[in-house]
This record gives C-alpha cells, structure tokens and sequence, in this order.
C-alpha cells in the first residue's frame, strides 16, 4: 500500500517536472515579449545550430534544448500561433493545435526545420551520404584602427539562399512530379547506331530535369525554378582588438545554401584597409597612419635641424584611441637623424584568448618612432650672414674631428708588404 502511494506520488512528481519542462518560448530562444521575427529567426539560427545533437553527441541535455527552441521558434514565428500563446499559454496553444487537426501544418521534426533554415538533411556534414556545400571566402578591409580598439562591423555579400517562396522545391504550386523522361533516376539511356545492326548504349544527364529527376509544372517565379536565389546578405563581423592582420573567421554552415547540400563555412579573411583620413577618422587622431607589423607600430616624426640639434622641442601623437604619447627632448639633447626611438607599450594590443576578460591583463608590443631631420632649402639672407659668421667663429676653435666621432678603428690595420 505504501509503495503503490510511494509510486503515485513519483507519477505526480513526473508529471509537474513535465509541466514545468514547457518553459516560456520567450525565454527558450533568450528574446522579449516584443521581439521582431528577425531576432527571433537569429535566436533560432544561434540556438539551433549551438545544440544541434550533431554538434553535442551522447548530450541528451543538448537534444531536449535543440527540440524546445525549433518548437519555441514555430510557435513564434506564426503570427497566429504567436497571438494564441502570447494569451492563453502553453495550454491554449496546444489545444488549438489539436483542434487544427495533425500539428496544424507544424513541421515535428525539428531536423526538418533545421533543414529548411540551413539547407541540407538538417544534419551536419559529417553524415555519410550527406553533401556539403562548398565553403565561401570573403576578404573584408578593417581599419588599423578597428584592429586596435576592437570593433564590431558588418558586410554585405551576395548569398545563395533557399528560395523562400517554393521552399526549395522550384514549383510555384509545390507540385513536384517525377521526371516522365527519365522516370526519376537524372540520366537516360540512348541506343546509338554505330554499324548496320550494331548499337551502342550511351548514358547522358536526362536534359528535360537537368539530372534531377524531378520536372516542375509551374515554375516557382521568384527563382524560376532553380530553388535558390541570390540576394545580399549583412553578417555581424567582430574583431577583436588586436587581431591578427590576416586572420580568420569561420561561420559554420553559414555559407550558399541550397536543397542539394548541408551549407559550407563561410570563412572570412581580415585584411587592414588604407588609412583613409576623410571617412576612418572622425578624431583626426595620428595613429590611424601608423604602419603595423606584428605587434608592433611605426611611425615617423619630422624634425627642423634646431629641433635635432639644440632639443626643446615636444610632440603630442594622438594614438588609435584617442589616449596621447608624447615625445620630446629638453634643451641641449641631440637627436641623430633616423634615430629610431623606442616607445616600450604603445604598440598594438597583443591577441589573447581571453581578451574579453576582466582578469586578462592586456598587454601591448611596442611603437618604434624614426626620427627624420629637414634641413632648411633657403635661409633669409640676415640669417644666413649670422649663421656664417658664427660657423667661421667656431670652426677654428673647436673644429669637430669627424674621423674620431664615426668610430671607425683609430689606425689602419698594418699589412706587411711582402
Ligand atoms: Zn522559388
Ligand atoms: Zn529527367
């Protein structure tokens, strides 16, 4: 008796964790109650492909969240079903659901979703059998500047989608027939005549299918059978500070789509764009002409000969994020042309892994700062009388002895003379 009420109670138990197991849509796909169908379609695009049970193998964890966001994103994707839920709940939702009959045209199979968003079985490449598509390469120019405060940018480029309008099946009223002329199978046979009597048999790509074995009535308008069509599509691009100048990010499967395959990576290539000092630099800051390699800047200062000669001089370079280096000498410190002076932590900031953690230090590589004197072309004829007389003055009296100050070897080396 105790044990049939110890069972009961475990049933009723279940039954409130199964309840409690339908959790708000909402919060399933991480989204507000006034989320647009864009960033519930982006929820759905992040969190299908994050729990995908391909990606998450012998995670049982991962296969119920994969199942409860395509059923969280199909109830909220309809408009109607999305109007039902926002009032009456799970409950209401479901009962609308039966009263519609079979689903009321939901998809069930959450991998049939996953395929009709990606592309593909709505499994992963990894499948044998399973077709991948080909990966795309895009190179994207980023600022010197984006490099180093990090940015988040986006670009265009022309995607191959699934056409939204027969949804994949080329046919404007979603009849799909088997081809007549090659009975499904994409290629015919022809019996050619090579000699009086003797034929030879010949296999070719069913030309009325196009090897597909399926024919179309009506084509699709949208994409005029072909299933797919290229329209511009925007991608969120994050670059970390720091990264590498070529380096690469890869967007899983997020590449053509098309029925045939499981969509490729899209793999994009950083490359630094030229200074452009009209469009790139609203602060007009210096850095953005700074010239990189590795972690480390160049640049390079222009000095009057006063300044390289007698000192007292100073510089503010405004650096990439607005923060100023300054350079400078007192009075009477000489700066030798093309001295490369080295400014140890104004570099670029240095990748990490962890760069976006509070408890990851940053560190920086150096700027190296090359220093170009200009002699004057033309003097005012005053200035060049005082200039000589005072040369005249003290050439005599503490002449510079050039050989000892090139450090060259003080003598010679002696060679005997054979
Ligand atoms: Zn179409
Ligand atoms: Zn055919």
């Amino acid at each position: 008796m105790l044990h049939r009420g110890a069972a009961l109670l475990l049933l009723l138990l279940c039954i409130a964790s199964v309840v409690l197991a339908a959790r708000d849509y909402y919060a399933v796909l991480g989204i507000g109650k006034q989320a647009s169908d864009k960033e519930i379609k982006s929820a759905y695009r992040k969190l299908s492909k994050k729990y995908h049970p391909d990606k998450n193998p012998g995670d049982e964890t991962a296969k119920d969240k994969f199942v409860e966001v395509s059923d969280a994103y199909e109830a909220l994707i309809d408009p109607e079903q999305r109007s039902i839920y926002d009032r009456y709940g799970h409950e209401g939702l479901k009962q609308h659901q039966t009263n519609k009959g079979a689903g009321g045209g939901r998809h069930h199979d959450p991998f049939d979703l996953f395929a009709s968003f990606f592309g593909g079985g709505g499994h992963y490449g990894h499948q044998p059998g399973v077709r991948m598509g080909p990966d795309v390469n895009v190179r994207v120019g980023i600022s010197l500047r984006d490099f180093y405060n990090g940015a988040t940018t986006e670009f265009r480029w022309e995607k191959q989608h699934i056409c939204e309008a027969c949804e994949g099946t080329g046919s404007a009223d979603g009849v799909v027939e088997t081809c007549p002329h090659c009975h499904g199978h994409g290629i015919r046979l022809i019996k050619k005549q090579i000699a009086p009597g003797m034929f030879q048999q010949l296999q070719t790509t069913c030309d009325a299918c196009g090897g597909r074995g399926k024919a179309i009535r009506h084509k699709c308008p949208a994409c005029r059978g072909e299933r797919v069509v290229r329209k511009a599509t925007t991608v969120t691009l994050k670059v970390d500070r720091g990264a590498a100048r070529d380096a690469q990010l890869v967007y899983e499967n997020e590449a053509d789509e098309s029925p045939d395959w499981v969509a490729g990576n899209l793999v994009v290539t950083l490359s630094e764009k030229d200074p452009d000092n009209d469009n790139d630099n609203p602060d007009r800051v210096d850095g953005v002409f700074f010239r990189r390699r590795g972690d480390d800047l160049f640049w390079t200062e222009l000095l009057s000969l006063r300044e390289a000669w007698m000192g007292d001089w100073s510089r503010n370079l405004t650096h990439m994020d607005g923060h100023v280096v300054r350079l400078g000498r007192p009075r009477g410190e000489v700066v030798q042309p093309n001295h490369v002076e080295t400014v140890v932590g104004e570099g670029m900031p240095k990748w990490h892994q962890d760069n976006d953690s509070p408890y990851h230090e940053m560190e920086f590589g150096n700027l190296y700062v090359q220093y170009v004197v200009v002699l004057p072309d033309q003097m005012e004829a005053g200035m060049e009388k005082d200039f000589w007389s005072m040369w005249q003055k003290w050439r005599k009296q503490v002449g510079v002895d050039l050989h000892q100050d090139s450090g060259r070897p003080e003598k010679p080396p002696v060679r005997d003379e054979l």
